[in-house]
């Protein structure tokens, strides 16, 4: 199924446009305008919902709020239409009950759809019209996709199902994180992204990290009051930020446990780190959670250069920011907090720049080293690969997936088969991963639900003795 390979990007699923700012959401059982829901399940706070009659694929609240998306909906709907037409079907989904789709088969079945429509299309198609088809409102089981017979779950109303012998079991499994999603989407659709603040607080004395993040979070920086002030979606987008720092300080920290010549993470007067493969939005969006989860976190650690290399980092100008970004607490303490970008570099490239220090540690996060169509379609791991391993550097990695994880290990031994590598942790789930749900279509049968850095493997080159 290798035409799914060019959906990598879904796997991000990013509800930020380029500009920071949300973009419209598909949400299937609700108004696309105001995003007011219509839920089965509790039938007194019901409100009509009427789908387009054109594409079927869309439903506003009323006509005020058809009128008002016409304009952005109007060629999109024709062209699935003209499809509705050559087929002879009343919807797009209307026969795929009784195809009896495997798995793998339904997300084929999709994504071509999609393609074929946005074929016709004479501009890209927005990301909330991808979603109108790779999460469309059909059962579960079997696609029927007749909304007048269709039940919702109430817990997350983002689950479908036609019949109670389909509604299936696993779905209890993944219920808590959809609701979560909804909450999220719905809240920034209706008021913009969600704020959240990173904490100012200073620790003065070192205490080993908790195998948890949010314990971490909101026992030890944030305060209870702090975090139920914050609310439960501006404290999900939180852990998100907090995930990239404490991800790399934990693995560290389990790291020094595990073996001689690495140490111990209270210890540390300075850290040199470098994240490779990092893209703007993730790793360097809010660069200040380097600063306040490293250098406020460990009493005596006092200086912190972080290197950004990525062909896929665009939009900062190359060269370092010397404590420009630094926040009171290091000013006042005398902490350095350097970052260091090298926008669309590779990093085999960069560590035979001049710039190049060696490193305290290297990370690549939700990395999927095994794929081999990274960046613009070509294998880019492959020249990188022997480079993100010094001698006795720990190099830190996460993945979304359990399945990935170990692939990812796989990549790795094999490009470096001649000096076997220690592993000092094991592919497993990361207790520093995001909270914050995204769904995933390429691999939805394993997990409906990724999270960012939710799989956690330390590796190193031996040292020579
Ligand atoms: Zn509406
Ligand atoms: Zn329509
Ligand atoms: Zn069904
Ligand atoms: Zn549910």
């Amino acid at each position: 199924m290798t035409e799914l390979c060019t959906l990598d990007l879904l796997y991000f699923d990013g509800v930020e446009n380029e500009e920071g700012q949300i973009r419209p959401i598909f949400i299937p059982n609700s108004c696309h305008v105001c995003k007011a829901m219509r839920h089965e399940s509790e039938p007194s706070s019901e409100i009509k919902l009427l789908s387009c009659s054109g594409c079927r694929m869309i439903a506003y609240c009323g006509l005020a709020h058809q009128k008002e998306h016409w304009a952005q909906h109007k060629d999109f709907c024709k062209v699935v239409q003209q499809v509705l037409r050559k087929e002879g079907r009343p919807s797009l989904f209307s026969d795929v009950s009784k195809l009896n789709l495997s798995p793998e088969s339904w997300k084929a079945f999709r994504y071509n759809l999609m393609v074929r429509v946005e074929k016709s299309l004479t501009r890209p198609m927005q990301p909330y019209e991808q979603e109108m088809f790779l999460y469309p409102r059909v059962c579960d089981q079997c696609r029927m996709d007749d909304g007048t017979k269709l039940n919702e779950c109430s817990g997350c109303h983002s689950f479908f199902y036609c019949c109670d012998q389909h509604q299936s079991k696993s779905h209890e499994e993944w219920c808590k994180d959809l609701k979560l999603l909804l909450d999220l989407n719905i809240e920034q659709s209706k008021k913009g992204r969600i704020d959240c603040m990173l904490p100012h607080k200073l620790l003065d004395s070192f205490e080993e990290f908790p195998p948890s993040l949010k314990e971490f979070l909101v026992l030890r920086m944030v305060g209870a009051m702090g975090a139920f002030a914050m609310g439960r979606n501006s404290l999900t987008l939180l852990t998100e930020f907090a995930s990239y720092p404490l991800t790399v300080l934990w693995g560290l920290q389990e790291a020094a446990k595990l073996t001689d010549g690495i140490p111990l993470l209270g210890d540390r007067k300075s850290l040199v780190v470098h994240i490779v493969g990092a893209e703007l939005p993730f790793e360097c969006n809010n660069l200040a959670k380097w600063d306040v989860f490293f250098l406020n976190t460990l009493p005596a650690l006092k200086s912190l250069y972080i290197t950004f290399t990525g062909p896929e980092l665009t939009g900062v100008p190359s060269g370092t920011w010397d404590d420009d970004l630094r926040c009171p607490h290091c000013e006042r303490n005398n902490k350095h907090f350097i970052c260091d970008f090298q926008p669309n570099t590779f990093y085999h490239d960069f560590v035979k720049s001049k710039n190049y220090i060696r490193p305290d540690v290297v990370v690549a996060f939700n990395c999927g080293l095994y794929r081999q169509t990274g960046f613009q379609g070509s294998d880019s791991w492959a020249k990188t690969l022997p480079c993100l391993l010094k001698e006795g550097v720990p190099l830190i990695l996460t993945a979304y997936t359990a399945a990935e994880a170990p692939l990812d290990l796989k990549r790795l031994q094999d490009a470096s088969s001649r000096e076997p590598l220690e592993i000092l942790m094991p592919p497993q789930k990361n207790p520093y991963r995001s909270s914050r749900p995204c769904r995933n279509f390429v691999s939805e049968v394993e997990s409906p639900i990724i999270f960012k850095n939710q799989y956690i493997t330390v590796v190193r080159k031996k040292c020579a003795k």
